[in-house]
């Protein structure tokens, strides 16, 4: 079986409502990727994820350095791609960030193909350890532009529709402000949901040792992105500080990164995002290397749990996946969630494939 044809793609897609975190603000979402076609009929979609901010380049580096590569190749191959593309003329001028994600978008492709090729969901394909079942946390009613009694409106309906555990932004000018909107949210809630916090980077290393302890009251499962996800020392301080677990990973590139995180950091979750570490087949080395820690694998929704749901039951130290509900009317197949749970398809794939629809109506050129 031989690659045919690469073609790459960009949609930007709306969002339900505007959201911001501590860092961003959003009210679309942009998705560039890449459809590979294959000699025998074969096609696999990958994509990555971002805040339309980008988007063009990425493509660019699809188009422009590996479309090339992978014409005429079997696209089975999916580690020797991997290399292949990693130590490309894309090395140069850039071995994280847009070339990354770019490299992201062909891998998935590549796996969705693969899965597709061998008549396996991805899950199955992947490992298959959970008979195709995960549980989900929701981020979705915890926005850092809500006020208290929205804040605590939408993650209570989150909460009835079955979640047991939910995450709220927080990152605000003054700390106090953000601990009074985790009191009235835990109050609401009441102690027997899962409770995670996310600064999105916004603390510096003072700032995060400090203030992180003072969340504990709260019980809360997590502080994520404290401070620079590149500050590997500053998050071994804060995890000293704290008896709070410290989560880290949606803007971490390697595995050599996040080694150093696990192991010289101290983190307490690796929340590596397929879209950013460079796909399926470095995601799993990640999740390998965290599992040998023993620290637990819950990934970054990002690319809204196409790829993530497969991973979160394929793998055996990944007990939980985020869950952002968005976007769930450009696939083909919406994701199966009851009660806060993932129902992964058994269809043959990944479940990346875009609607006709979603490809008419989103493709921006
Ligand atoms: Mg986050």
């Amino acid at each position: 079986m031989k690659i045919v044809e690469v073609e790459s793609f960009v949609l930007h897609a709306p969002i339900p409502r505007r959201v911001t975190d501590a860092f961003n603000q959003a009210d679309k979402w942009g998705l560039p990727g890449v459809r590979i076609r294959t000699d025998e009929g074969l096609e696999g979609t990958g994509y990555t994820s971002t805040l339309t901010h980008g988007d063009f380049a990425i493509k660019d580096i699809l188009d422009r350095i590996y479309a090339p590569l992978l014409l005429g190749e079997d696209p089975l191959d999916t580690q020797r791609h991997w290399d292949r593309l990693y130590w490309s003329d894309a090395h140069w001028v850039g071995r994280l960030g847009i070339t990354h994600m770019a490299l992201a978008a062909v891998d998935i492709a590549l796996w969705d193909l693969k899965a597709k090729h061998c008549g396996l969901p991805l899950w199955r394909l992947a490992g298959g350890h959970k008979q195709g079942q995960v549980r989900s946390y929701n981020t979705d009613g915890g926005w850092l532009n809500f006020e208290v009694p929205r804040l605590i409106d939408e993650m209570s309906r989150i909460v009835d529709q079955g979640w047991s555990g939910v995450k709220m932004k927080i990152g605000k000018d003054d700390p106090r402000e953000d601990l009074r909107r985790v009191a009235a949210v835990r109050d609401a809630l009441g102690p027997d949901i899962d409770l995670m916090i996310d600064v999105n980077q916004r603390w510096n290393r003072t700032r995060a040792v400090a203030w992180a302890e003072r969340f504990a009251e709260f019980d809360i499962g997590w502080l994520e992105e404290p401070i620079d996800p590149d500050d590997v020392e500053g998050h071994a301080r804060i995890a000293d500080a704290t008896s709070i677990p410290i989560a880290v990973g949606e803007h971490v590139y390697t595995r050599t990164a996040f080694r150093d995180l696990i192991v010289r950091g101290n983190i307490g979750v690796v929340q590596v995002d397929a879209t950013r570490v460079g796909g399926i087949t470095e995601w799993l080395a990640v999740a390998e290397l965290a599992n040998s820690y023993h620290v637990p694998v819950i990934p970054h929704h990002a690319d809204m749990m196409r790829v993530h749901q497969h991973l979160g039951v394929a793998h055996p130290g990944s007990p939980m996946i985020e869950c952002i509900p968005w976007l769930q009317e450009l696939f083909h197949e919406p994701a199966d969630i009851r009660a806060g749970v993932f129902h992964v398809s058994e269809t043959p794939g990944a479940s990346t494939t875009f609607t006709d629809d979603a490809f008419a109506q989103y493709r921006v050129a």
